[in-house]
């Protein structure tokens, strides 16, 4: 399939969510996630009209990087070693998987300037999802404070791998409660008003429980 004919009927599909759901689709951004694919492929997902290109390792990153520069903006999603972020950091327009402190001290230090990141929380708790806890996620944001170069922008989840429709919504309700708590605080650095949640298989429910970016590989280009 052509990937601009994949788009068409995403965003035909983001759209009856939003209807169902009471939202304005143009709150929602498609991050087209290109792990899979050739740099030709991504190329076809930018013509197609696709803003956002998502990689999850840093390898992947800088390989299409190297290729398309600045053409996307750039999100890494992906499980983010310590030592890897000065690889990408002049890189990426958002880090989705911030969850822990040491990787913010990293990201503080390596950072030219503020840099938009989402906290990855582990909403489901399934052993094998990184992640913080939804328990510690307040405590978590409120240490980020002297971290001058780290805007938390929004929060991230990765919804179990489950053939329960209840699973899945229940796991971005959460989320998105998690949100409003944080949104309560009224913290400077961190608004939070984005939420990275729904991949190819979930995005749908993830648009109708309030998602703003999708992450979408396998049925967008893959
Ligand atoms: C691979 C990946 C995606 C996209 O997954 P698909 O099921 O192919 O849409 C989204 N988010 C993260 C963090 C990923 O690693």
């Amino acid at each position: 399939m052509k990937v601009r004919d994949n788009l068409t009927i995403i965003q035909q599909n983001i759209e009856q969510a939003c209807m169902r759901a009471g939202r304005n689709p143009n709150e929602v951004k498609i991050i087209a996630v290109t792990k899979y694919v050739t740099i030709q492929r991504a190329q076809e997902a930018l013509d197609a009209g696709i803003i956002h290109l998502g990689e999850n390792r840093d390898e992947g990153l800088l390989e299409k990087w190297n290729a398309l520069h600045e053409q996307p903006v750039w999100h890494f999603i992906g499980t983010l070693q310590s030592r890897k972020v000065k690889n990408i950091i002049d890189k990426v327009s958002y880090i989705h998987s911030l969850d822990r402190i040491s990787l913010a001290v990293e990201i503080n230090k390596r950072a030219t300037r503020k840099i938009p990141c989402f906290v990855q929380v582990n909403v489901s708790k399934e052993e094998s999802k990184h992640g913080i806890s939804a328990d510690s996620v307040i405590n978590f944001i409120q240490e980020l404070k002297s971290f001058e170069n780290i805007q938390v922008v929004g929060l991230m989840t990765m919804a179990p791998l489950s053939e329960d429709e209840n699973v899945i919504r229940d796991t971005f309700r959460g989320l998105k409660q998690l949100q409003k708590d944080i949104q309560a605080l009224k913290l400077e650095y961190a608004p939070c008003q984005e939420l990275s949640m729904g991949m190819s298989n979930d995005y749908e429910i993830a648009v109708e429980e309030g998602a703003t970016f999708v992450r979408i590989g396998t049925s967008l280009v893959g």
